[in-house]
C-alpha cells in the first residue's frame, strides 16, 4: 500500500481554508485532526499517512483508521519483532513418510 498526503487547507489540492460545506474538504480535515494510534498526535497535512484497515491483525486492537507513515512503520517492526506465537504447524502432518507402506512383521 502507498502511503497517502494530505494537502494543507488553501493548497490547490487541499481543502478549503476557511469553513466550508464541501464533503471532501470535511473528509480531509476529519483525517488530518485523526489521533494516530502510534504517538497520539494528529495526523496533520503534509505528513505520509497509512490507512489502517480493521482487519490488518498486526496493529493493537481497535486502532483501525489513519495513522502517520513512520509510527506505523515502527508498530510494523514491533511486531515482526514480537515473538510470535508458534505457527500452526501440525506436526503429524508436516513429515510425509511417502505412499509406501512398510510391514515389518511383529
Ligand atoms: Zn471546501
Ligand atoms: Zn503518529
Amino acid at each position: 500500500m502507498a502511503p497517502g498526503v494530505l494537502p494543507k487547507p488553501g493548497t490547490k489540492l487541499g481543502p478549503c481554508s476557511t469553513p466550508c460545506v464541501h464533503r471532501d474538504c470535511e473528509a480531509v480535515r476529519t483525517t488530518a485532526s485523526s489521533i494516530c494510534p502510534g504517538c497520539k498526535k494528529p495526523i496533520g497535512y503534509d505528513r505520509a499517512y497509512y490507512q489502517v484497515e480493521a482487519d490488518d491483525t498486526w496493529v493493537p486492537p481497535g486502532t483501525a483508521g489513519p495513522w502517520h507513515a513512520a509510527c506505523l512503520e515502527d508498530q510494523y517492526e514491533k511486531h515482526r519483532q514480537a515473538p510470535t506465537p508458534a505457527a500452526e504447524t501440525p506436526i503429524g502432518e508436516a513429515i510425509d513418510v511417502g505412499g509406501d507402506e512398510i510391514e515389518e512383521g511383529f
